[in-house]
């Protein structure tokens, strides 16, 4: 029997393996239970990731030889399941990292690929940066301690383990961080269960079983070999086993658990590393119904394009270039265009537009305007981010019309030089306009001394080049200086404003559609925006002048950041007043 033969048996998975979830995933569903608000009855958020290194996914078509396993338990118990894979990209393009341990595990513990966190295959110590959960969770006061118990010693103890760094940054800072390697899986077992066991356990406890990868390199990675079936034995007992105890904690009642299964890669004769759906096809099961980005962004029925097509949001500088450089229609004087850019603002926000009294985004989305999917980080997911998913590469993007490498505008605060220049500096060079101004708050932009647009701004004073770039003190400043602009009858021709509510609200209070606080920053972002909209719509020239109105972020965020490749992070959009 092929392996799709054998994969379409399982019938407890909620997708097919052809619409496998990056194992990436899992670090965004972690996020999300912990930045979602605590149940009716429930004090704090707890989860666990129990992982089976090296189980395929074949062996979950077996549930009917378990006695007590975690799997079998939580599925026949409302729980859900997806395939997922390992390897960095679907089948069946080629694979970007190892199909093995390191890469696996780190995929799922700070949402990054190889090419970003440079773990592609066993052997080598990743940066503290990019983060795993364990820190993160912790360092942002979402989970009060974490845990990591393992066996294998590439984790963090031998040389060239793959969190040696890590495991220093958490002694140096006193991270409540426990990482503990044991002898063997009794030993993880015996220190998964003290945890769990004790008064207070670690609020993210994350745990790997060698069981299958052990028996596997030494067997075969196949359900017809008996060391290996009774390997996957051995872990669904003893992940029933970690179960049990939570469950069974005196303060269980008041605690709301996000319990994993998943295993980092599947095996291939005696090993794995490679491209085969044997190596590759994982799965994620879950005690909570598993609902990622991609599921939650469908739900965006009024975008003209889907995920799948979204566009490089440099796209921005084209749509501005083709509209002044269209000809003016019937009974037009002049062209005019706005940018209301809303720093942080996550693209699923969209959904909360019913929360919105009236609003820039939400006014062209009710009444015949149009709406896209972009993306920021310079490459569409999966694949790994070009640059970081930051306010100075995503403006930088649309402002120049270049992705980093060609921009320079890698990250936050890279001083760019006068070329490639903006489009503030470029419309108004080229004759596209006669004016542009540039309203921001935050001093990255222009202001400080390592600032992206600071050259470009002195090189447009020093030619006396009506190109403005003006920072006020916060959005309330960003909002009055450009409501006077458009209030005057010569107004620029071309005006792009950046409010940060979103970002700001968003790293004080958490990135999600559940925090009412970021709820709020979609309030405010769209109440300025609906009032320079209205001022616009008052001009008593309007009727002559043919503007184009866009409203976009810059990147999204998921726990209290962003920075990274998650679909929260890198998904835009663009809204506009007409098509585009
Ligand atoms: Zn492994
Ligand atoms: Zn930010």
């Amino acid at each position: 029997m092929s392996y799709p033969e054998r994969l379409e048996k399982i019938k407890i998975l909620e997708n097919t393996w052809q619409s496998a979830v990056n194992q990436s995933e899992m670090y965004s569903l972690i996020m999300q239970h912990f930045y979602s608000p605590l149940p009716e009855g429930k004090k704090v958020k707890k989860a666990i990731v129990i992982g089976y290194d090296g189980c395929t996914c074949e062996m979950l078509g077996y549930l009917d030889k378990v006695d007590r396993g975690a799997v079998k338990y939580l599925v026949s118990n409302g729980g859900h399941g997806v395939f997922s894979y390992a390897g960095g990209m679907p089948y069946p393009e080629p694979i970007i990292q190892e199909t093995s341990t390191a890469p696996g595990w780190c995929s799922m513990l700070t949402s990054n690929l190889a090419p970003n966190s440079g773990v592609y295959e066993n052997g080598t110590t990743k940066e503290v940066e990019p983060k795993t959960l364990l820190i993160k969770l912790v360092e942002d006061g979402a989970a009060s301690s974490s845990a990591f118990y393992v066996s294998w010693e590439g984790h963090f103890t031998e040389d060239g383990a793959t969190y040696l760094k890590e495991k220093s940054y958490i002694a140096e800072k006193g991270i409540k961080s426990v990482f503990a390697c044991a002898e063997d899986d009794d030993g993880t077992r015996a220190n998964v269960l003290g945890d769990i066991n004790s008064e207070v356990c670690s609020d993210f406890i994350f745990c790997i079983l060698e069981y299958t990868d052990h028996f596997g390199h030494e067997v075969d990675y196949l359900p017809e070999k008996p060391k290996y079936m009774q390997a996957f034995l051995s872990a669904e007992q003893t992940g029933m086993d970690i179960v049990d105890a939570i469950e069974n904690r005196p303060t269980f009642d008041e605690e709301d658990w996000l319990i994993l299964v998943t295993s980092d890669h599947g095996g291939y004769k005696c090993g794995h590393g490679g491209p085969t759906l044997e190596e590759r096809i994982t799965f994620i099961i879950s005690n909570k119904k598993i609902e990622t980005q991609l599921d939650v962004l469908k739900n965006l029925d009024f975008m003209d394009n889907t995920l799948e097509t979204a566009l490089p949001q440099t796209c921005v500088y084209g749509i501005l270039e083709k509209h002044f450089k269209a000809p003016l229609p019937e009974g037009k004087k002049k062209k005019k265009a706005i940018v209301l850019g809303y720093d942080g603002l996550r693209t699923d926000m969209l959904l909360h537009l019913d929360k919105v009294e009236r609003g820039a985004a939400k006014k062209f989305i009710e009444n015949g305007g149009h709406a896209i999917f972009t993306y920021a980080g310079g490459t569409p997911y999966p694949q790994p981010i070009a640059h970081e998913t930051d306010t100075g590469p995503g403006w930088g993007a649309m402002l120049t019309g270049l992705q980093s490498k060609e921009s320079t505008i890698y990250y936050n605060n890279a001083v760019k030089q006068v070329e490639p220049r903006s489009s503030i500096l470029a419309f108004v060079e080229d004759k596209l306009v006669d004016r542009s101004a540039f309203y921001v708050s935050w001093g990255g932009h222009f202001s400080a001394e390592e600032s992206t647009y600071r050259l470009e701004k002195e090189y447009a004073e020093e030619k006396g080049i009506n190109a403005n770039y003006i920072r006020a003190e916060n959005d309330d400043g960003t909002l009055e200086n450009a409501l006077k602009d458009v209030s005057n009858p010569d107004c620029s021709d071309y005006i792009f404003t950046i409010f940060e509510y979103p970002d700001i609200l968003g790293h004080g209070y958490g990135f999600s559609l559940d925090i009412e606080k970021y709820t709020d920053s979609l309030i405010l972002s769209e109440k300025a925006g609906i009032a320079l909209v209205d001022a616009i719509e008052s001009r008593p020239t309007y009727d002559e002048e043919d503007w184009l109105i866009l409203v976009t972020p810059d990147h999204g965020g998921i726990g209290r950041a962003h920075s990274g490749p998650t679909l929260e992070e890198r998904i835009t959009f663009i809204v506009s007043n007409r098509e585009i």
